[in-house]
Parts: structure tokens; sequence; C-alpha cells
């Protein structure tokens, strides 16, 4: 009996010291959940109905022991939310926090679980916010984690090699979906049920994972270049979306824009266009000071100022090649600096 007790206790033993030997000067990553579809669970693993957010991070963890070999990784719960649920409170605590890692430098990486509806936005709000180099990798899944063929194990461990990967210092936050990665500045979801959903339509994927290796090939040159301090914001300046299309009522406009925000983005048709009552609704919230920020609703290319819409004339800024809810992520941050409207067209040329 006592020797089968010792044997054990070797046993147990000999495991840790093999897992701290693995991880032994590599990487500390901190994995920050705050639910989606990666830890959602369904009643069938063949039926599509499921709820986001329902599966703990240490569950998570546990599913997919694997990440170990490539690190020191922790688990901490941020939210348990869908994505679609995901809000400016939200966003402040996970950036305070990953800002609050990388200072008492209590990791050298962090990965952030999440749903993919508004993945994008988060991702780009923490390029902008997050006052590091070190590498900020976020990741979700299309399938709950009850699925069959769930992408959501694998998709985590992707994130942990693209995070734990010295390549990945410096690039900005990154996204790690479907064995890409993609730069947070240019990735946006693009099917609502495919498992290759993420795309940057207008430059690719800036890097391809496989067999437990990460390979870059593009870096942007816009996404670390600029940083908003929100270490003392609670919340951010008010920003609205409004849709263009065929025949639209300027209604839409003045509801919007008599709703007291500081700026609004309109997702207009092709080049950022609208009709003529849209585009005077429009003018004139420009005139009482709000920022209008002409996007696309086209899903690529750039929006390109004073050619088929006289902006300056109109008081408007483009929003350069930058989809409607990135554009507000950028003009949020930028309100919370300065309401000089060249300044912030500027921004848009440059971040
Ligand atoms: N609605 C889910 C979410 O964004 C979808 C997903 O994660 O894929 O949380």
């Amino acid at each position: 009996m006592r020797k089968s007790i010792l044997l054990l206790l070797l046993f147990v033993v000999s495991i840790q010291v093999h897992a701290q030997e693995q991880s032994k000067g590599s990487p500390r990553i901190i994995i920050l959940a705050t639910g989606g579809t990666i830890a959602g669970s369904g009643e069938s693993a063949t039926k599509a109905a499921y709820t986001a957010g329902k599966v703990p991070i240490d569950d998570l963890l546990n599913a997919v022991p694997q990440i170990h070999n490539y690190g020191k990784i922790s688990g901490e719960q941020i939210a348990s939310i869908g994505s679609q649920d995901m809000n400016i409170a939200t966003w402040l605590k996970l950036t305070k926090r990953i800002n609050e890692i990388f200072a008492k430098d209590e990791a050298d990486a962090v990965v952030v679980t999440h749903g993919t509806d508004t993945q994008e936005e988060t991702a780009y709000f923490l390029d902008l916010t997050v006052m590091s180099d070190k590498p900020v990798v976020i990741v979700g899944a299309m399938r709950p984690s009850t699925a069959m063929s769930q992408d959501g194990n694998r998709n985590l461990l992707d994130a942990i090699v693209v995070a734990a990967d010295p390549k990945s210092v410096g690039k900005g936050v990154l996204v790690a979906m479907n064995e890409k990665v993609f730069d947070a500045r240019d990735v946006t979801k693009t099917s609502t049920t495919d498992l290759e959903t993420f795309k940057s339509k207008n430059f690719g994927p800036v890097g391809l994972i496989y067999d437990g290796k990460v390979q870059y090939y593009y870096q942007s040159l816009r996404s670390p270049l600029k940083k908003f301090d929100v270490t003392k914001l609670n919340s951010l300046p008010q920003v609205e979306i409004i849709y263009g299309y065929a025949d639209a009522n300027p209604n839409s406009v003045y509801c919007v824009t008599n709703s007291g925000p500081k700026g609004v983005v309109y997702a207009g048709m092709g080049n950022g266009n609208f009709n003529a009552p849209v585009g005077k609704a429009l003018a004139e919230a420009a005139k009482k000071g709000i920022i209008v920020c002409r996007s696309g609703r086209a899903g690529s290319g750039r929006i390109t100022l004073d050619n088929e819409v006289k902006d300056a004339e109109l008081g408007f800024v483009v929003s350069d090649d930058l989809n409607p809810q990135k554009a507000r992520v950028l003009l949020m941050l930028s309100l919370t600096e300065t309401s000089n409207r060249a300044k912030i067209q500027q921004n848009f040329f440059d971040y």
C-alpha cells in the first residue's frame, strides 16, 4: 500500500517536473475570455442551436491541454457574453487589464477569446489602445464547443502558437482564425455561417498557421503607429452609424443627429455616396459641429476625398479604407483627443 502511494507520488511529481521543463524559458501567456461561440454550448452536436458565452475559461483550457506545450498559460474571465452584446465598458475593462498585464510584466503575450460578430471591432479598438508591442491575439470560433467538428479548440491552439512566437512582437493586435493571421485594422467578418468567414478584403492575411507554426508574409504599415490613452476614461464620445440605400429617407439621419452624437459614420453606397435629401441632412449635421465621416457599405476599397462628393464644401471627412464599424472606433477615439475636423481626417489617413 505504502509502496503504491509512493509510486503514485513519484508519478505526479515527474509529470509536474516534465510540464515545468516544457514551459521553462517559454512565454507566459494570459488568456482573457469574453465569451462568444468559442465558449458556446448546445444540446446537440449536429444541430445549430446553442448559447454563446456559456463555457468558462478553465473548461476551454482543459479541452486543449496541448496549449501548455507552447508556454505557461493561465486564464481569466473578463466577460461571458455573445459579442453582439460587446460594449464600450467591456472594451475599456479589457484594454486596461491588458495594459496592466504588460506594465506589471505579468505576461509576455495575451490571447483574447471573443465572439466573432464584433471581433474585428474589439481587435481594432485594442490595436489603438494597448500600449505595448507584445503580442495580443484575438480568437473565436464559428461552431460552439459542443458541436461536431468544432473549430474553437484548433483556433485556440493556433492563437497560442501565434502569441508564443517572437515574430509576433510589434505587429499590432492580430486575429487568428481558421489557420490564418489577420491584421486587426484590416480584418472583417464576411459570412454569417462559414468557417472561412474572416478576411482582409483589401490586403489578405498577414500570416498562415500550420502544424503548430506561424509564418508571416506581410505587415501593415498602419496598425501599430498610434496609441490612444484611455487609462482615465470610463466612456467614449457617442458616435452612431447610418446606413445608405436607394431612396433613403433623411429622417433616418435626423433621428440619429438629433440624439446628441459627437460624430456619425455614414455607410454610403459605392464610394460613400448618398441621395440628395440624405446629403442635405448630413451637411446640416456637419454645420452643427457633428463630425460626419463617409464610409461605405461595399465591403472593400477606399472612400476617396473630394471626388464625386464635395467633402470640403459639405464639411465631411472620409474613412479611407476603414469599414463603417471600424471607422466608428477610430472616430470615437479621435474625439477623445480633438474635435478638429482636419486633424480627424488626418487620423483616417494615418492610422
Ligand atoms: N454571436 C456569436 C458572438 O459573436 C457568434 C460567434 O461567436 O461566432 O458571440
